[in-house]
């Protein structure tokens, strides 16, 4: 059934680390075999053996108006015509950074780099640059891509100077990160007593989408906002995952708080390598050739991944966002009557179209808690699921996405598999 898969995958690991190029495509946690796609079209995709999938995973959160979307490949062929690169500027980067600016309650100015990883790493230079302070605070479970400074997982403790998370990630690095347990007040509090006059930034994903989904409780974000306020420190959203996915002015119009600088990258790509940050003009003038802190980009701007991106911004109404949350809902409805029937162990976070399921009695509010989900039933689940043609996120630590192209028929067939599923529990 998937043998062309296995026969490239067998090659693959001759040439790329682990036969990949980006670790959870790998599918180590699921115990599955590497699948290999080779064409996609709105909510579904076709692997390289003809199996074809209803698409969870919409290349990790890119694809909100589906796979190769007929005025999203039109744009692309039209600037394509004329060249992919220029090392110079083009039309399409304003259009982009004008209608990310508008929507974006947050951002007065933008910078646009080549992938999320960018985007955080430069914020962070940024904000110890304007702020002339070194330390970091970040959630124990938020990822913001593979920087050195953010790389860093918790030591014991409630508010806890970082570890490096992977070796090669200086421990003199390390220690100017500051990790907490995410929706705990409690230890950011702790935190700036201990480190406040020191720290640069706070770094949040205002929904949390690596863990699993954990949305923020009890006013978390206007918390952190107040005591980032209080203590001269700068608030950054990495919205590179929430951005345009959970509502028309991202996370930070859903919650109503803004940030001082915002993170982006995924949708704003329709699906080509991009990341931006953006924030007050006053901060972000600092940044090269403006002001001294330094920060460039060979393909930065590139006119191919700011034509998608704009065409995929364009597809976007407020009443695209009603439309695929009517469809979550409806999802949600049917995977939660399923594990009701069935006696399966259900927590549903949920922010728009991002949907996490844990497989735990527990509320899943922070890393804690979402390591409670029954990694090894996720791991059968998962394998059912792949084989009624359902492709989710190869990880229980993953948030699974909706398009505005999935169809009732498509949630429908989704609700039939996961009961399919879940009838093979314990
Ligand atoms: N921040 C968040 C919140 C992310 O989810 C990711 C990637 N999943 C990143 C940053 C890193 O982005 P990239 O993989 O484009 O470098």
């Amino acid at each position: 059934m998937t043998n062309r898969s296995q026969q490239l995958f067998s090659e693959a690991v001759d040439l790329f680390p682990g036969g990949v190029n980006s670790p959870v495509r790998a599918f180590n946690s699921v115990d599955v075999d590497p699948i290999y796609m080779e064409e996609g079209k709105g909510s579904k995709i076709k692997d390289v053996d003809g199996n074809e999938y209803i698409d969870y995973v919409l290349s990790w959160g890119p694809l909100i108006v589906g796979h190769a979307h007929d005025q999203v490949l039109e744009t692309l062929q039209e600037v394509m015509k004329k060249g992919t690169s220029f090392g110079a500027n083009v039309e399409y980067e304003n259009k982009l950074a004008k209608l990310l600016i508008d929507r974006v309650p947050s951002i007065e100015m933008i910078r646009m780099v080549n992938s999320g990883t960018e985007a955080t790493m430069s914020a962070l230079r940024l904000a110890r640059g304007y702020t002339k302070r070194s330390k970091i605070l970040k959630f124990e479970g938020n990822y913001h891509g593979h920087g050195d400074s953010l790389l860093i997982k918790a030591g014991s403790g409630v508010a806890t100077l970082g570890l490096p998370d992977s070796p090669g990630v200086p421990e003199s690095i390390a220690k100017n990160t500051i990790t907490v347990p995410y929706n705990d007040q409690e230890s950011v509090k702790y935190a700036f007593e201990q480190y406040g006059d020191d720290i640069a930034a706070v770094i949040v994903e205002p929904v949390s989408g690596n863990m699993g989904v954990v949305p923020p409780v009890n006013d978390f974000l206007s918390f952190l906002r107040d005591v980032t306020n209080d203590n001269g420190s700068l608030l950054i959203f990495d919205e590179v995952m929430t951005g345009f996915r959970v509502g028309y002015n991202c996370a930070q119009g859903h919650f109503d708080v803004t940030p001082d600088l915002t993170c982006l990258g995924k949708v704003i790509g329709g699906g080509l390598p991009v990341g931006a940050y953006g924030g007050k003009r006053e901060i972000m003038e600092m940044i090269a050739p403006a002001g001294d802190i330094y920060q460039a980009g060979t393909l930065s701007g590139n006119p191919l991944a700011m034509a998608a991106g704009y065409a995929t911004l364009s597809l976007l109404t407020e009443a695209s966002y009603d439309e695929i949350n009517r469809k979550a809902d409806r999802l949600v409805e049917g995977i939660e009557k399923a594990a009701e029937e069935n006696g399966v162990p259900l927590q549903v976070n949920r922010a728009g179209s991002m949907l996490g399921f844990f497989f735990t009695n527990e509320d899943v509010i922070n890393f804690e808690t979402a390591k409670t989900s029954d990694l090894e039933w996720f791991a059968k689940y998962y394998k059912v699921m792949a084989e009624e043609g359902i492709f989710l996120p190869p990880s229980q630590f993953e948030g699974m996405f909706l398009s505005t192209v999935h169809t009732d028929e498509d949630i429908e067939k989704t609700i039939e598999a996961v009961n399919k599923a879940f009838k093979q529990y314990k």
